[in-house]
């Protein structure tokens, strides 16, 4: 499944999602990220929401501070290790000020899916 704003559509086609939610109000998205079984995104409201909402997640830090948030055992943080231009903004820039945005291209898949199963395997003990 593929969460986002409505302006976020067109970025997710090819994808392969099965099931879109774009452009939904927040009680809505809300809805739909408790019925996820766990979320993977970014410094961004839709991972906070998912939280708030009891669903475990994976946050992928790019150009933000990992250290921003309080400690939460079902969010499993990942990062790109000694980038040294990381964390360049406390919200992130609308693109890369180095033009390369190493932060996120840099994050490898398998480690994604790894903190994938840490955050279900976390989460499954606190739902
Ligand atoms: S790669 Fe670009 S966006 Fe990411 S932290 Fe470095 S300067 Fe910021």
């Amino acid at each position: 499944m593929a969460v986002g704003g409505a302006d976020e559509a067109p970025l997710a086609a090819g994808w392969g999602a099965e099931v879109e939610a774009f452009g939904l109000s927040l009680p809505a998205t809300a809805g739909v990220l408790a019925g996820c079984a766990a979320v993977v995104g970014g410094d961004s409201g839709l991972v906070h929401l998912a939280r708030a909402v009891g669903t475990p997640a994976v946050m992928l830090f790019g150009p933000t501070p990992a250290t921003a948030h309080p400690d939460d055992a079902a969010r499993i943080q990942l990062s790109v290790e000694g980038l040294a231009c990381r964390p360049c903004s406390a919200h992130g820039p609308r693109r890369c000020p180095r033009g390369h945005h190493a932060c996120l291209d840099r994050l490898e898949p398998n480690d994604v899916m790894g903190g994938l199963h840490a955050a279900l395997d976390r989460g499954s003990c606190g739902r």
